[in-house]
């Protein structure tokens, strides 16, 4: 049968090495274009042949291959680029870990803030949240309620209070209450603003934070290196976290961090809710990045519609004039699986080419054909000539499918025609065969 790579092998080509010393993000851009082309066009191929045969799919079959191989390097790659490893939350050797949030506003710091103290909490470490977004006292309340949820205690001094002067109090606090751990909620802008800077390098020397986090919303697309560099120049960051991942943007936002900053990412958010927060997994993020998982269900579906063994196996029928129900069922379960297909196809930009609609069609059209295939005795299946000649017959599969004597007799008139076409078809192909074979 048909073989295709579906995991990771370690060869690596000169091809390789020379794209290794390759820098930037634009060369990675292009490379991930490959990937999509590479099988843009396998799947271009495929649609266009109607019989899969062991000739007419070899060379989609290469491109998946190529488009594969493709997406290994890339990946690897990938996985490099965002620092190769996990990492976590770094505590402080004595006194409280001070972790400091900052970034845009609706990023999700507040919702981190709980998060994370969810997180902490986890780990068996005491924490207390510090409301220092003192511009909307709605969000004071926010982390009041927040810090309620996940039962730690909230620190806040209203909206009187300078975020610095908060912040150190809070700290004693945590001191004096022997608290391992404060996260530390802070204001966003929309934009990046001198103000916003100003405010949190004041706060950050205030109190030295352990960690200081960027928070970043996974939507942020290419304007994020900018985003990253500009926090990490003003105040310095020790990693970041990305959120939002649970909506359907690649991601690609992650790979910029560590490029430019040199930081991690250390948290992904994947949701609304407290515990949906999780470690940041480098591979795992290649894999989204990449869609190595529509790459892979593709493999999947493709190796399904091709069984090779079928394919020649259906063209003898259709050349001894043998197509039956059965070869017919087996004809539209594949264009119904092509349809699946397409929709992992069509998950990968610029690449919806079968609507949704013409799919359910097709997945409609295959349970139709298969009920009324099903109420066929073996006989009737082989011989469609039986059907041809018995209204009886033809009644007694209506009755038993739940359909209509004429949508059987459709059917049974359906499968005389693709028998005739393709008997035309193939005497064709005979004919030009003869006609080279003259030359
Ligand atoms: P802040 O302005 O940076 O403090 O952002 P908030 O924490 O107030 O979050 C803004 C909105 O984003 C809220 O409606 C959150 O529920 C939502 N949000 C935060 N993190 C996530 C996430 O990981 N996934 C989803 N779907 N929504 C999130
Ligand atoms: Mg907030």
């Amino acid at each position: 049968s048909v073989h295709l790579r579906t995991s990771r092998t370690p060869a690596r080509s000169a091809a390789w090495r020379r794209r290794r010393r390759g820098t930037g993000l634009v060369v990675r851009a292009e490379m991930f274009g490959q990937l999509t082309t590479g099988l843009e066009s396998a799947w271009n191929k495929l649609r266009g042949v109607g019989v899969l045969t062991k000739e007419n799919i070899a060379e989609p079959m290469r491109d998946i291959r190529r488009a594969l191989l493709e997406a290994d390097i890339v990946h690897d790659e990938l996985v490099q680029l965002m620092g190769g490893e996990v990492s976590d939350i770094v505590f402080a050797k004595s006194g409280p870990t001070v972790i400091l949030l900052a970034g845009l506003q609706g990023v999700g710091k507040t919702t981190v803030c709980a998060k994370l103290a969810f997180y902490l909490k986890k780990l068996g470490k005491s924490c207390m949240l510090v409301a220092a977004d003192i511009y909307r006292p709605a969000a004071i309340d926010q982390l009041t309620i927040l810090g309620k949820q996940v039962g730690v205690p909230v620190y806040s001094e209203g909206t009187e209070a300078k975020p610095t002067q908060i912040t150190k109090n809070a700290m004693e606090e945590a001191k004096s209450k022997n608290i391992d751990a404060i996260v530390v909620d802070t204001a966003g802008r929309l934009q990046i603003d001198r103000s916003m800077m100003d405010e949190l390098k004041e706060v950050k020397k205030a109190v030295n934070p352990t960690e200081v986090l960027l928070v970043v919303d996974a939507m942020t697309g290419q304007e994020a290196a900018a985003l990253v560099t500009t926090f990490n120049i003003e105040i310095g960051i020790t990693g970041a976290i990305l959120t939002k991942l649970d909506g359907d943007s690649r991601g690609g936002a992650a790979l910029s961090v560590k490029e430019v900053s040199g930081r991690p990412i250390k948290f992904v958010g994947r949701g609304e809710r407290l515990e949906d927060l999780e470690l940041f997994y480098p591979d795992r993020m290649a894999q989204r990045v990449l869609g190595m998982g529509d790459v892979l269900s593709f493999v999947e579906k493709t190796q399904e519609v091709m069984r090779q063994e079928e394919a020649i196996e259906l063209q003898k029928k259709i050349m001894s004039a043998k197509f039956d129900f059965n070869d017919f069922l087996k004809q539209s379960q594949n264009v119904a699986k092509m349809g699946s297909m397409s929709r992992i196809i069509g998950m990968m930009p610029g690449m919806n080419k079968i609507t949704p609609a013409q799919i359910r069609e097709a997945e409609k059209r295959l349970a139709f054909v298969e009920s009324m295939i099903n109420a066929m005795t073996a006989e009737e299946r082989e011989k469609p000539e039986l059907l041809a000649e018995s209204r009886e017959r033809r009644i007694r599969v209506a009755e038993e499918s739940g359909k209509t004597e004429q949508e059987v007799s459709q059917l049974v008139a359906q499968l005389f025609q693709m028998r005739a076409q393709m008997q035309k078809l193939m005497g064709m192909v005979q004919g030009q065969e003869a006609i080279a074979g003259m030359g």
